[in-house]
């Protein structure tokens, strides 16, 4: 009998209709012979609706509460999904981040998981009854619930499959059916890859194609358990997530990415001088505002501008946060811009191809799309434009490449 952790996204438990479906699809598993352990997300739009209840109670709700309420949508639908198997005449049983001893840190909202103890889990399989997991959630080590960051549930899953030694975590989703070389609803002729690499996945969530939260890929590929992303009403093969190899290797570029979620803070007129990068970033650093790209100007006559991007729901707190720093630091001024878009191309192929960073701005050139930013790793080349312009950037290179079908 094989060990299979099954994940359900929101959009696969979005309604009771759906939730009855996918309790019809547990039980053919569990009668084919599979140990099932289900892991759900909240049912669609549950999430953003509990959070904006939050910011209408209050401007700045506290981390903690914040938490505790999240945490309520996965366990509806775990509940619902154990109800709707029992009333098909079979066992289950849903459990809490807690209840299966998801032990975090206490950095909420976003807490990593320190270790699992799985035993009821465990108990439960052994009596051949079907644990339906709540996803994106965990305790910490003061008692307090914590969630894990959004998209959480994917590394509920990951982490599950491998404290259980999981033959495999397959990643059920309703709106697409695989991961795709670029976001279908932007490229529609965008096609599905039968497999990546972790490298390659774990670029593209990390720049902002959702399909996987980044961290579930990361745990993934630490700790080597197979990711097969399927659909959960179709028949479609999906994709594998797994080890690189060769065949990876000959393709240049796997996928384009497109992250809208960014916005740019500009310094202006700051003093070239050695620490002055240094105090900045670290004041950013301190307030817990994620920095991703930096550039910083030739400087002329001893000023320089340094511009940096930021996620959308960090650029308010960036902003304030460097203005305090104007004065101290002798600079003019600081300009938020957030009418900015990255493109970004990924690809293990760069390792051992050159120019795909000139293809790449050849192509935003030939659509008149001017590149504000740029940055670089080894098998990912990104770029900032101006958001106006970013699907037919996303377009333009997704043809260059010859990703379509
Ligand atoms: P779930 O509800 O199952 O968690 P998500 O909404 O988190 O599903 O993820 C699927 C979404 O990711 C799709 O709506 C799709 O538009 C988007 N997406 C972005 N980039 C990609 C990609 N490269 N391949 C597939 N889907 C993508
Ligand atoms: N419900 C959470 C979110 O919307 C976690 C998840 O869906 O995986 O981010
Ligand atoms: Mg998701």
């Amino acid at each position: 009998m094989a060990l299979v952790v099954h994940k359900y996204g929101g959009t696969s438990v979005g309604n009771l209709e759906k939730i009855r479906e996918v309790a019809k699809k547990v039980v053919t598993a569990h009668n084919a012979g599979d140990h099932v352990v289900v892991v759900v997300s909240a049912m669609a739009g549950e999430t953003d609706r509990l959070l904006k209840m939050a910011h209408q109670i209050s401007s700045e709700p506290d981390q903690r509460e914040l938490d505790l309420l999240l945490s309520s949508g996965e366990r509806i639908s775990a509940s619902l999904l154990a109800m709707a198997i029992q009333s098909m005449g079979y066992r289950a049983i849903s459990f809490t981040g807690r209840q299966v001893g998801i032990i975090t840190d206490s950095f909420h909202f976003r807490a990593r998981i320190r270790k699992i103890t799985a035993d009821r889990l465990k108990e439960a399989i052994e009596n051949g009854i079907t644990p339906v997991v709540a996803g994106f959630q965990g305790i910490s080590e003061m008692g307090d619930v914590t969630t894990l960051g959004r998209g959480g549930s994917d590394i509920t899953a990951v982490a599950l499959a491998s404290a259980l030694k999981a033959e495999r975590c397959i990643i059920y989703k309703d709106d697409v059916d695989g991961v795709y070389t670029a976001d279908p609803s932007v490229v529609p002729d965008a096609r599905r890859l039968s497999k990546i690499s972790y490298e390659e996945m774990l670029e593209m969530a990390s720049l902002g194609a959702k399909v996987l939260q980044s961290r579930s890929v990361e745990f993934a590929a630490k700790f080597g358990v197979p990711i097969l992303v399927k659909p959960t009403f179709g028949k479609g093969e999906g994709t594998l997530v797994t080890m690189e190899d060769e065949e990876m290797e000959e393709v240049l570029v796997s996928g384009i990415i497109l992250d809208k979620n960014q916005a740019k803070l500009t310094v202006v007129g700051v003093p070239d001088r050695p620490g002055i990068a240094a105090e900045i970033f670290g004041k950013i650093a301190e307030e817990g505002v994620n920095v991703d790209m930096i550039i910083q100007n030739v400087s002329e006559r001893g000023l320089t501008d340094i511009s940096f991007t930021v996620p959308k729901s960090d650029a308010k707190r960036g902003l304030r946060t460097t203005k305090k720093l104007v004065s101290k630091i002798g600079a003019h001024d600081v300009k938020l811009d957030e009418n900015i878009a990255k493109v970004s191309i990924v690809g293990v192929g760069m390792r051992s191809h050159s120019g795909a960073a000139a293809k790449m701005f050849a192509a935003l050139s030939k659509e008149n799309i001017n590149i504000i930013m740029i940055s670089t790793s080894e098998i990912k080349i990104s770029c900032v434009v101006d958001s106006k312009y970013a699907e037919i950037a996303v377009r333009a290179l997704h043809n260059t490449f010859n990703l379509g079908k």
